[in-house]
């Protein structure tokens, strides 16, 4: 197993927090989920319902690790469970306060306008089936 020094975790730490700068909001969804805490997609093969590439975290349970341990699946998609696992205790206990909250400040902000993206699809999906009932109406009338 390749051990990780504190320049490669700090290289890594940059390396997460370019990706989350640049994905837009949407890559990142919270999710209630039973038997994972998060899981990481990289594209529509898989048997994954998601078209798109997404990473999903329970955010019922440890926020930081298992959104750190996505990402660093999403980096590294080569490496195996053990690897990433290791990485993701190794970063938690490198990064500094300052450096967590820099990473919450990003993925607080893209969560908030996933969720608002959301909540707008939903509800032009409410609207578009509404209206067809009120032209039905107007129409008997
Ligand atoms: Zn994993």
């Amino acid at each position: 197993m390749i051990k990780l020094n504190k320049s490669e975790l700090q290289e890594m730490y940059d390396q997460i927090m370019k990706l989350i700068k640049r994905k837009p909001a949407g890559f990142f969804t919270i999710k209630k989920m039973r038997k994972v805490m998060g899981l990481c997609f990289y594209g529509p093969k898989g048997g994954s319902t998601y078209d798109e590439n997404v990473i999903l975290v329970d955010y019922r349970r440890e926020f930081v690790g298992t959104f750190l341990h996505e990402l660093i699946h999403y980096l590294y998609p080569d490496q195996n469970e053990t690897w990433v696992l290791y990485a993701e205790k190794r970063l938690l206990n490198f990064c500094s306060t300052f450096q967590i909250a820099s990473f919450l400040k990003i993925i607080s902000s893209k969560l908030y306008k996933s969720e608002m993206e959301r909540e707008a699809c939903v509800f032009a999906k409410q609207n578009k089936t509404k209206q067809p009932r009120k032209i039905k109406k107007q129409a008997q009338n």
